[in-house]
């Protein structure tokens, strides 16, 4: 904690949140918090977010070390004989550090504070005198693992994708929006639909090419408008109940919503269409080689960690996002990964290990009784 300076009284935040609840029930009152340095106070940072589960979390760098000592960069302009545009790229850096820090914030905040207070007679604030400074603290964030912290001493119960789309779903009650119905024509790399309407370009995720399907927009990938199938007005003939429970919320799979072999027919259009993109065909009776039981067939899993009100769990990255997903069954996997999951959280949680990020099972190749050759 910044010296002078006290932690705030979450206790304090959450009962004047509740009253705020109580008072305006048709507002929708989210929690949030800014941490600043959190990295210079990571024991500190995990306490205030333990303490309550907030909705937005943002990491910011206030504070420079300089001398011995911190400055904030609104007293920059006030201390005489200071290097300012050092100071202002010291400034840069220590953002740099934070976000490399892992420290559990999901929004970085403001990087241009110390143009708020900037040097009378200084040459005016750009970006670009700061691009490098700024392109490597963007690309850092772009690359950046999920909060360390999520819930290990992080948010416990977060689920902040259902929470979103509570959000957009009850923000304006009573208004109607035309659905979206989309007509995917082709597959796409990573199990989505190509759909196009109005000559604009949707890839659907969970629809098959030849369906009709009500979806919702979920933004952008890689320029193209992303969208979610959220009902199946004509199934495709080919479309299979999805074994696993945790389909569609979990980023693991993308087509189990499809039969088996129709999967292998969709990848075989994606590699054909990549090659005809290149010039190239593939041989006209080039076999998909698939496996007779495309089930438990894993023998390697990695899995994320994410620790809750009971403690660590492991999982996988919810779709699209950053957040972990727990799971109790994975039903690619050999059956040994899936049963060393609750195994090896009971012992993180027995062991009061801290700071999980993942664990990465493979399963030996060893000779049971039963395979080895009788002597
Ligand atoms: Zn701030």
């Amino acid at each position: 904690m910044h010296e002078g300076q006290h932690s705030v009284d979450l206790d304090g935040y959450f009962d004047s949140i509740e009253r705020c609840r109580a008072k305006f029930s048709g507002l929708r009152i989210l929690t949030g918090i800014e941490l600043g340095e959190p990295h210079w106070f990571p024991d500190e940072a995990a306490a205030v977010l333990a303490a309550g589960p907030l909705d937005q979390v943002l990491g910011s760098i206030h504070c420079i070390r300089l001398d011995g000592g911190m400055l904030d960069a609104s007293q920059f302009r006030k201390k005489e004989d200071i290097d300012f545009p050092a100071a202002v790229r010291e400034y840069f850096r220590e953002l740099l550090a934070m976000v490399d820090s892992g420290q559990a914030f999901e929004t970085l905040a403001h990087l241009d504070y110390p143009k708020r207070y900037w040097l009378d007679g200084a040459a005016p604030y750009e970006e670009k005198d700061y691009e490098a400074e700024i392109r490597a603290i963007l690309r850092a964030a772009a690359q950046r693992r999920p909060p360390a912290g999520q819930g290990g001493g992080g948010f416990p119960d977060r689920h902040p994708d259902g929470r979103i789309r509570r959000l957009q779903a009850g923000a304006r009650p009573g208004l109607a929006v035309a659905p979206l119905i989309l007509k995917p024509t082709s597959p796409a790399h990573g199990g989505a639909a190509v759909a196009r309407e109005d000559g604009k370009v949707w890839l659907v995720s969970y629809a098959l090419p030849g369906e009709v399907v009500e979806a919702e927009p979920r933004g952008r990938q890689g320029g193209v408008a992303v969208a979610a199938t959220t009902r199946v007005i004509e199934p495709s003939p080919h479309r299979a109940p999805a074994p696993c429970p945790y389909f569609g919320a979990c980023g693991g799979c993308q087509l189990q919503h499809a039969e088996y072999a129709y999967q292998l027919e969709l990848k075989k259009q994606v590699v054909e269409e990549a090659w005809a993109r290149a010039d190239l065909r593939l041989p006209p009776d080039t076999p998909v080689l698939g496996m007779d039981e495309p089930w438990r067939y894993r023998i390697r899993g990695e899995f994320e960690a994410v620790a809750g009100a009971e403690g660590w769990r492991f999982g996988f990255h919810r779709m699209r996002s950053h957040f972990v997903l727990p799971i109790d069954t994975c039903l690619i996997h050999d059956l040994r990964i899936e049963h060393a999951l609750p195994a090896f959280a009971q012992a993180a949680n027995e062991m009061h290990i801290e700071g999980l990020q993942n664990l990465l099972l493979t399963v030996a190749s060893i000779s049971t009784p039963e395979s080895a050759p009788s002597r």
